[in-house]
């Protein structure tokens, strides 16, 4: 007896169903009774097409515990909003993961920039400041004056 405790036990089981409908309608081919032949082969038919829909269902079923597995091993931490990936120490762009949560893309390393400390996503192209930049001397003696 197959297992229909997930999706591919029901593939399993519309694929036995079907190779029994068509043994059906090869000793229906044999009969002079026309309409058993037209019921049967409505019956495979039918048979194939959901044969169809449950492999379409098995594989959704697989993509979304792929992303399922993948979100429960990706965790925001820290000050900086980053998201990381267990165990490791390289941050995930938020913004992207929160697009579409298949969507990992590592930031750039830690990186000086106008005196401050950034990282970068090079997909989404957003910049992420660690660190706040200096202010030019000038710009700073305008804000006094
Ligand atoms: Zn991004």
């Amino acid at each position: 007896m197959t297992s229909l405790h997930d999706a591919s036990g029901i593939v399993s089981l519309a694929g036995s169903v079907l190779s029994g409908a068509k043994s059906a309608v090869d000793l229906a081919s044999l009969s002079k009774d026309r309409e058993l032949k037209i019921k049967l082969s409505e019956l495979l038919d039918d048979i194939l097409q959901l044969k169809i829909k449950a492999s379409e269902l098995d594989a959704e079923n697989r993509e979304l515990r792929s992303q399922l597995e993948k979100r429960d091993s990706v965790k925001p931490l820290g000050e900086f909003g980053y998201f990381f990936k267990d165990g490791e120490t390289e941050p995930l762009c938020p913004k992207c993961l929160q697009s579409s949560p298949s969507k990992e893309v590592y930031l750039t390393p830690l990186q000086t920039f106008s005196g401050g400390l950034i990282r970068r996503c090079l997909v989404c192209k957003e910049t992420f400041w660690e660190r706040p930049a200096r202010q030019p001397r000038a710009q700073m003696r305008n804000e006094w004056s």
